[in-house]
């Protein structure tokens, strides 16, 4: 049977010793030992795992994975299919990025297949979606955008928005020394300009900017309607993303999007098919069920090709059922999420490394990976779940809060904070996601989540290089190279874990200190 997760490292670097002396004593315990318990469910802060050997460098670790049975990852990172944390804003980046962001659908099926369609057609250094604004728009309005963005360079079309003919562009210099702020831009707008057609290739496209010496490019259809644009100041920061996620075409970002188990959802489900997504995550708190089954079963029947995430499960009976139906991917949790209150209010669910080490284990008789979904806090719970079975890992709070998740942020008490809610929030439910946690005819909706804030964390353009590189030097320490070899060590009972006691946990914390400062990551 191959392991869940393909791709050995380049090189093959050796260790000191023979696998017989390398592993000549069982210090610790087994997976099988504890999280094989039918009693205890344990979750990733109980347990660490003991060091192996190093004889590799933290590059030479290989992250390479798949979410699906056909869908493969750079880096085995999820974002969630919640509101407050994956429009395509966050899907670009997490594709960029070597992983793959669901978007969520608490939003019109409109709304959806725009989000989607965002992600699919993004190329690095094109800004698909610029602001814009019409010629009877003023230079307040001009000056409400450089405030709120920081930037200037504002294309103008007849209508105010993409796809309506070109008219112009306001800079800076047009509105700098503009009294009357009530001036439509009309008046004062640049009208000659410097265009590329749609089409054009990056370089092309950057010439002409350098030439030009102009700040911005606006890129225009046949028909001369705005279709996209280009930054000068992009030119220096544009990275090549050698990592990142791409679909069959080699081209275009990867991209997952959420929908339920009603007949609505399925003309959803053409929608999105339609602008070319490529993982469907059937969103349920419990998956196994009749809707999901006949979901999974429709799907599979109309579009053969199109891989299907199901769940939310925690059991082996669950997983088996829609692996059974045709699932070529598994979610696993419930309550585990930190927004959740489902284990309090429905008395339902299971510790999460318990959960995904029971179900990946089902999973992989039948090759389809595993998804560890919620109570990540750190890059120490990533290693952990992926060390239970999983194949990748899907986080809600630890992206939100970043400068790609929706949301403006505010302050509190002086923090900087950004809205995370639960999708089973009454805050969430009331714009309608009240389908993933209940029946349409409940009347009295109990809620399975809380409406909270984060800390803002920046960008993740950082954050995501800080937990590769975190979940590296773990890999690294425990003397695996991939995740599959992680995977053959855990089943085979090479890689050892230990149980910590209350107190051990506390150890594993700092402590003992009087004040102290945590930063995650620099650079
Ligand atoms: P986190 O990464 O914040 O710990 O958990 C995120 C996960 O929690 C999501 O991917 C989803 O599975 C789950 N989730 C999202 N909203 C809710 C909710 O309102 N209630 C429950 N029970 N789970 C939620």
């Amino acid at each position: 049977m191959n392991g869940v997760s393909l791709d050995q490292p380049r090189k093959t670097p050796k260790p000191a010793f023979p696998p017989e002396e390398l592993f000549r004593y069982k210090d610790g315990a087994a997976a099988v030992d504890f999280l094989d318990s039918g009693v205890v469910g344990y979750t990733y802060g109980d347990f660490v795992m003991l060091p192996g050997h190093i004889y590799f460098g933290v590059e030479d670790v290989s992250l390479k994975s798949r979410i699906t049975r056909k869908t493969h990852l750079q880096l085995p990172l999820v974002s969630s299919p919640m509101d407050t944390v994956t429009e395509s804003e966050m899907a670009i980046n997490m594709a960029m990025q070597g992983g793959i962001g669901i978007i969520h659908y608490n939003n019109s099926v409109r709304e959806q297949k725009r989000e989607v369609d965002r992600v699919k057609r993004y190329e690095n250094g094109f800004i698909t979606d610029p602001k814009t604004l019409s010629p009877s728009n003023t230079v307040r309005d001009a000056l409400e955008i450089k405030h709120r963005y920081g930037f200037m360079g504002i294309p103008i079309t007849e209508s105010g928005g993409m796809n309506s003919k070109l008219v112009g562009i306001v800079t800076n210099r047009d509105v700098e020394f503009v009294h009357d702020k009530d001036t439509p831009l009309g008046d004062i707008m640049v009208t000659e300009l410097q265009t590329a057609t749609e089409g054009c290739s990056l370089e092309l496209a950057y010439s002409i900017l350098k030439e030009s010496k102009k700040g911005k490019l606006p890129i225009v259809n046949e028909r001369y309607e705005l279709v996209g644009l280009v930054a000068r100041t992009d030119i220096l920061k544009n990275r090549d993303f050698p990592e990142s996620s791409k679909d069959k075409t080699g081209k275009r970002l990867l991209c997952g999007a959420s929908i339920g188990t009603r007949m609505e959802d399925r003309d959803r489900l053409d929608a999105l098919v339609e602008v070319g997504v490529d993982v469907i995550v059937l969103d349920s708190s419990q998956g196994d069920s009749v809707y999901q089954i006949d979901m999974i079963r429709y799907i599979k029947n109309k579009y053969p090709d199109l891989e299907i995430v199901a769940g939310n499960v925690v059991t082996q009976n669950q997983a088996y059922h829609l692996i059974k139906a045709g699932a070529d991917g598994i979610r696993i949790g419930m309550g585990s999420g930190s927004i959740c209150t489902t284990q309090e209010v429905m008395a339902c669910g299971r510790a999460q490394a318990t959960a995904v080490y029971r179900v990946s284990k089902v999973a992989r008789e039948f090759d389809v990976p595993c998804m560890a979904d919620g109570g990540v806090s750190s890059s120490g719970h990533i290693i952990k779940g992926l060390a239970c079975g999983a194949s990748c890992v899907m986080m809600g709070g630890m992206l939100a809060g970043t400068e790609e998740s929706p949301g403006e942020y505010f302050y509190k008490d002086g923090v900087r904070l950004k809205k995370y809610r639960g999708m089973g929030s009454v805050d969430a439910m009331k714009k309608g996601s009240s389908v993933r946690y209940f029946s349409e005819d409940d009347r009295i909706r109990v809620a399975q989540g809380v409406s909270g804030a984060v800390a803002d964390k920046g960008s993740v353009k950082r954050f995501l290089p800080y937990l590769r590189m975190g979940v590296k030097h773990g890999f690294q320490d425990l003397g695996v190279r991939s995740i599959s070899e992680l995977h053959d060590q855990m089943y085979n009972g090479t890689l050892r874990f230990q149980v910590r006691t209350p107190a051990a946990q506390l150890e594993g914390n700092v402590h003992s200190l009087y004040t102290y400062e945590k930063s995650t990551h620099s650079g």
